[in-house]
């Protein structure tokens, strides 16, 4: 059993800003960074599975997704964080000191700072992993610009899918909704939204059975559930915006969550139901979802840790 005065769970950029500043506050922070055999619990997180990162300040050119990655943890173990790649099984925040397991391993924590992120739900195809960065995105704000003057497609008939299409008609010339039934799960508002956009053409009762081109896509096989006809659909960006997930599996039954099992923290803090226990990113996030987003979150989840240790300290709790 090892003892730390504050463990990290996740390693995407709210895990690792909140690393980089707990380590400059001298706390040592140990990192349980993910597994990297997974596509959800990856050290690095989702960035780890896009290509350019153009939105990132600081990085005029663009950077890759996997770089910025890197390049943030080199920067928290220069400062003395310690990392341990591997995927945490259990947690115990019933008491102080926190339980932490990795499988049998058992680690303590004074605090403990959760930044297990959230994953975007996919279509299960096998070419999705193979195209993902090069022409499939789960993200409009973040990849629509590349789409300058394209004819782009999304899939999804919810709130998300209605934003993201609406969104990327600032860019694409044309966009094509692909919804599996014959209505919209989104909002009326959102509704009225995307029937109003002339540039969002909505085919109903459609799915997507394969996307095409090896490393950049090049169109979207797709089939209309009622007639069985299928299609090939010749767009160069396709976003899936089929909902999210958040990974608070973990946590459940003793981390206050949403309906959608997003964590709950205090409004404008980073505090969670549990003293001692922070949630950053986009495991509590499901607004804005972006790489720098997360990392402010990240860094104030480790100024609340780093105060509430303090006070500790002195004796306020
Ligand atoms: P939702 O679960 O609301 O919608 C998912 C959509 O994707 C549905 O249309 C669903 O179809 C479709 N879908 C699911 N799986 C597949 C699949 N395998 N193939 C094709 N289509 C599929 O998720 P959202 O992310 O849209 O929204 C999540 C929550 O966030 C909601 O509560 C929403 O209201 C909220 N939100 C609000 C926004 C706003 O108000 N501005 C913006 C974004 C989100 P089906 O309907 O057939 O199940």
């Amino acid at each position: 059993m090892s003892h730390h005065r504050v463990v990290i769970i996740g390693s995407g950029p709210a895990g690792l800003t909140a690393a980089i500043y707990a380590a400059r506050a001298n706390l040592l922070p140990f990192v349980i960074e993910g597994e990297p055999s997974s596509t959800s619990d990856q050290p690095g997180g989702q960035l780890m599975l896009t290509t350019d990162v153009e939105n990132f300040p600081g990085f005029p050119e663009g950077i890759m997704g996997p770089e910025l990655m890197v390049r943030m943890r080199e920067q928290a173990v220069r400062f003395g964080a310690t990392f341990l790649t591997e995927k945490v099984t259990s947690v115990d925040l019933s008491s102080r000191p926190f339980g932490i397991w990795v499988r049998n391993e058992h680690y303590t924590a004074d605090a403990v700072i959760v930044s297990t992120g959230a994953q975007s739900l996919m279509l299960g195809l096998e070419a999705e992993s193979r195209l993902l960065g090069h022409g499939l995105s789960t993200c409009a704000t973040c990849d629509g610009f590349f789409f300058r003057g394209h004819e782009i497609a999304v899939v999804g008939g919810g709130d998300s899918a209605v934003e993201e299409a609406s969104f990327l008609t600032k860019f694409a010339t044309k966009v094509t909704m692909l919804v599996r039934r014959d209505e919209l799960r989104a909002s009326k508002i959102m509704q009225a939204r995307a029937f109003s956009n002339p540039k969002i053409d909505i085919v109903w009762n459609t799915v997507v059975d394969d996307l095409l081109g090896d490393d950049k896509l090049e169109g979207a096989v797709v089939r209309n559930v009622q007639t069985g006809t299928t299609t090939t659909l010749p767009v160069t960006g396709l976003f899936v915006a089929i909902g999210h997930r958040p990974n608070t599996d973990l946590f459940k039954g003793s981390l206050e969550m949403d309906e959608n099992g997003y964590l709950l923290t205090q409004e404008g803090s980073s505090y969670t139901n549990i003293e001692g226990v922070f949630a950053c990113g986009d495991v509590q996030d499901h607004t804005y979802r972006q790489a720098i987003t997360a990392a402010g979150s990240g860094c104030m989840a480790a100024i609340d840790c780093e105060r509430w240790l303090e006070s500790l300290h002195h004796g306020a709790h």
